[in-house]
């Protein structure tokens, strides 16, 4: 099993497993055939499941500066009815990492979407991590305030703003001085990764820039939850060919968990190879 933990100069990720999911290929992929997947298999056999698309809820801690920061809450404790009553065991995983949710200093989420907000409130609506401030970004939060009827995942972020302690962000935030918000949107209006660079060593923690590996080879792949499919690919690809460039590390949450790796070309083909 590839190590959960890398360092990045004097900082450190550490890949935090909410749940595994499975898709049907034509829900996630509804403008490609399965057959297409199918040359990708061999090299990423973990993204292929019984029921189609095998991936998994993955979030990050970053320490950095001694600041430790949460890059998305997950899929939250469920029973997620649509994913066959499928619950996540973000905060397990946190503590059995030695990540203490009492311990986040900043929770900054990548995008809005109901696999990335799930753990912020606790059942009685207190946050699950008391001592953080939220940053969410503030075109997501446009975007998804105004169906909310279609987004019940808002009730895991708008208490927040209530409450004081969610502050919304537009183009480059820094976080601390080695960590800093990216804006990569077509996923979502206003999604964003993390680029990480400390000590000479980078890394980006992409959040849904891509969902299955094949996609950094075929960047114009969009999955059927991207709100702008065109945008998506045209970021994809921008974001991809930085990746391959400059060598940088890349936490894909979506990817055969824990999703660190870098992009590498091999017999022409763009691949992600893990950690
Ligand atoms: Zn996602």
């Amino acid at each position: 099993m590839a190590p959960a933990k890398v360092s990045v100069g004097n900082a450190e990720i550490i890949s935090l497993v909410d749940t595994p999911m499975e898709f049907p290929w034509n829900l996630f992929f509804p403008n490609n055939s399965p057959a297409d997947f199918e040359p990708y298999r061999g090299r990423y056999p973990e993204a292929f499941g019984p029921a189609g698309f095998h991936t998994n809820a993955v979030c990050y801690a970053i320490r950095s500066q001694g600041k430790t920061i949460l890059c998305d809450t997950g899929i939250g404790p469920g029973p997620i009815a649509f994913l066959g009553g499928i619950r996540g065991r973000l905060l397990e995983d946190m503590r059995a990492k030695g990540v203490q949710p009492d311990d986040v200093d900043i929770v900054v989420h990548t995008h809005l979407h109901g696999d990335h907000v799930g753990w912020n409130l606790s059942a009685d609506g207190a946050p699950n991590f008391p001592r953080a401030k939220y940053y969410a970004p503030q075109a997501d939060w446009d975007f998804f305030r105004k169906a909310l009827d279609a987004n019940p995942q808002m009730a895991q972020v708008i208490p927040l703003h209530d409450q004081g302690r969610l502050e919304l962000f537009s183009g480059e935030l820094t976080l601390t001085p080695e960590v800093t918000t990216l804006p990569t949107p077509g996923h979502t209006p206003g999604h964003c990764s993390l680029l990480v660079s400390s000590g000479g060593e980078g890394a980006l923690v992409t959040g849904d820039l891509a969902h299955h590996p094949a996609q950094v080879d075929r960047t114009e792949w969009s999955s059927g939850f991207d709100t702008d499919p065109a945008a998506a690919g045209r970021t994809r690809a921008k974001v991809c060919d930085r990746l391959e460039a400059e060598g940088l590390l890349a936490a894909f949450c979506h990817f055969p968990e824990p999703g660190f790796g870098r992009l590498v070309r091999l017999e022409g083909r763009r691949v992600f190879r893990a950690l």
